[in-house]
């Protein structure tokens, strides 16, 4: 793409749906100056997920605030930055086994409609009718929320870097970032397998190789990679072609529709942390015993191929937005924990004012990086 310049007033480490959206936001905003460094290609990282979930049914209202206005971003990208990433917005569909759960969600749904998100909960045969592939008798209830849906990823980074250089911002891919320099514990210049950049201000969005990039500015990120993978049917027509993205929280199994194919997915427990993510087929069997117990029709679909990517872990499953304490204009975004997608275009936003010392439009001070230190972790119940 193109050449690392000489100086820059901000590098953006980090080509994902965060570092794309970060520098749009820069640029639309009149900064100058601005460089994303990627190490490889744009969404060459978790953000390359061919097809991804968007919602707002978080518990945490932090959590709902950054998920409702990405959402309301994705549902104009078409117009900024202009291009079409296929948003369908079907709904999320949490399937609920015990009454605990039905409980713990009656108390996030008050905070999303708080908030003018339309989640309600549904009875089984409600459910059933929006998602004929599940078991009804396999709930208690289900929390629908119709505005949440699935859109395209690496689309949506493409678009935004697009438009970051059509407002002035540079992007050099296959350049490997390689050490923070700092003086009198200020960033002084970004040095990479390109040559140096000398910038006052470090965005990191580096997603699961985030702490590595702390570590070279002497900031603790903790996040931790892991690897996650998900399988798409062979083409099954006679699927109904806008099912909800259906979860059983219980289990974590989820499904949703990929263009012809079904998308299967689940959390893996027995899944180590490391930073390998070539797809195997080992976790197979537990998924197919998951769909058995919710959408009895999918334990035995025939699967076509997988794909597999990092979900990029902090302690408390919640990302880190924020600026150092300790290293002056060290910023970062990262360690979504699985919901990158979902809260991108407000990480832009707030990052852009972050940098620019203007008030964001929500307090993201419970995010700091600083939090597992000081004990205050954000309780957020519906990761997946
Ligand atoms: C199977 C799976 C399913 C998922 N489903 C969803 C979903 O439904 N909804 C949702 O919201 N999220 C989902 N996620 C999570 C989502 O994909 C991530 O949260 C999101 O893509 C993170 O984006 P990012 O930009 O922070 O990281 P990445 O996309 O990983 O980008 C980080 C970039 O930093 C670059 N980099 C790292 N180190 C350096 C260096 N030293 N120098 C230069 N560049 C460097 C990397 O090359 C990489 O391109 C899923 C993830 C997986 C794996």
């Amino acid at each position: 793409m193109d050449a690392l310049p000489a100086r820059a007033d901000v590098v953006v480490i980090g080509g994902g749906i965060v570092g794309a959206s970060i520098a749009f936001h820069l640029a639309e905003a009149g900064v100058d100056d601005v460089v994303v460094v990627e190490r490889g290609e744009i969404a060459g990282g978790s953000s390359g997920k061919p097809i991804g979930g968007v919602r707002a049914q978080f518990s945490d209202t932090l959590n709902i605030q950054l998920a409702a206005r990405s959402l309301a971003a994705y549902d104009r990208f078409g117009e900024t930055p202009g291009a079409d990433i296929e948003l369908d917005q079907v709904g999320y569909l949490f399937v609920l086994r015990t009454p605990r759960d039905v409980a713990r969600f009656e108390r996030s749904i008050a905070i999303q409609n708080e908030h003018g998100i339309a989640t309600r909960l549904l009875s089984p045969a409600e459910a059933h009718a929006l998602c004929p592939l599940l078991d009804p008798g396999a709930c208690l209830a289900a929390a629908f929320s119709p505005s949440d849906g699935h859109a395209r990823p690496a689309v949506a980074a493409g678009a935004y870097v697009d438009g970051a250089r059509r407002r002035g911002a540079r992007v050099v891919t296959r350049c490997d970032v390689t050490e923070v320099e700092l003086r009198g514990g200020e960033i002084a210049a970004v040095h990479t397998s390109h040559g140096s950049v000398r910038a006052s201000v470090v965005v990191c969005a580096a997603g699961p190789w985030s702490s590595e990039i702390g570590a070279m500015a002497g900031v603790e990120l903790d996040v931790r990679p892991i690897r996650r993978q998900i399988a798409f049917s062979a083409p099954r027509p006679a699927t109904p072609a806008r099912l909800p993205f259906t979860i059983d929280y219980d289990s974590t199994f989820y499904f949703h529709n990929a263009g012809d194919r079904v998308l299967l997915g689940m959390s893996d427990p027995g899944q180590a942390t490391g930073f390998g993510r070539d797809y195997t087929e080992e976790w197979l069997p537990a998924l197919r015993r998951c769909a058995a117990r919710c959408a009895p029709s999918l334990a035995d679909v025939p699967l076509s191929h997988g794909w597999a990517g990092l979900y990029e872990m902090t302690p408390d499953a919640n990302a880190l937005i924020g600026e150092s304490r300790s290293v002056g204009r060290f910023l970062y975004a990262t360690g979504f924990s699985g919901h990158g997608f979902c809260q991108a275009p407000a990480a832009g936003e707030i990052i852009r004012d972050l940098v620019r010392g203007v008030p964001p439009f929500v307090d993201v001070t419970p995010l700091r990086a600083e939090r597992f230190a000081e004990r205050a972790p954000i309780l957020e119940a519906n990761i997946v």
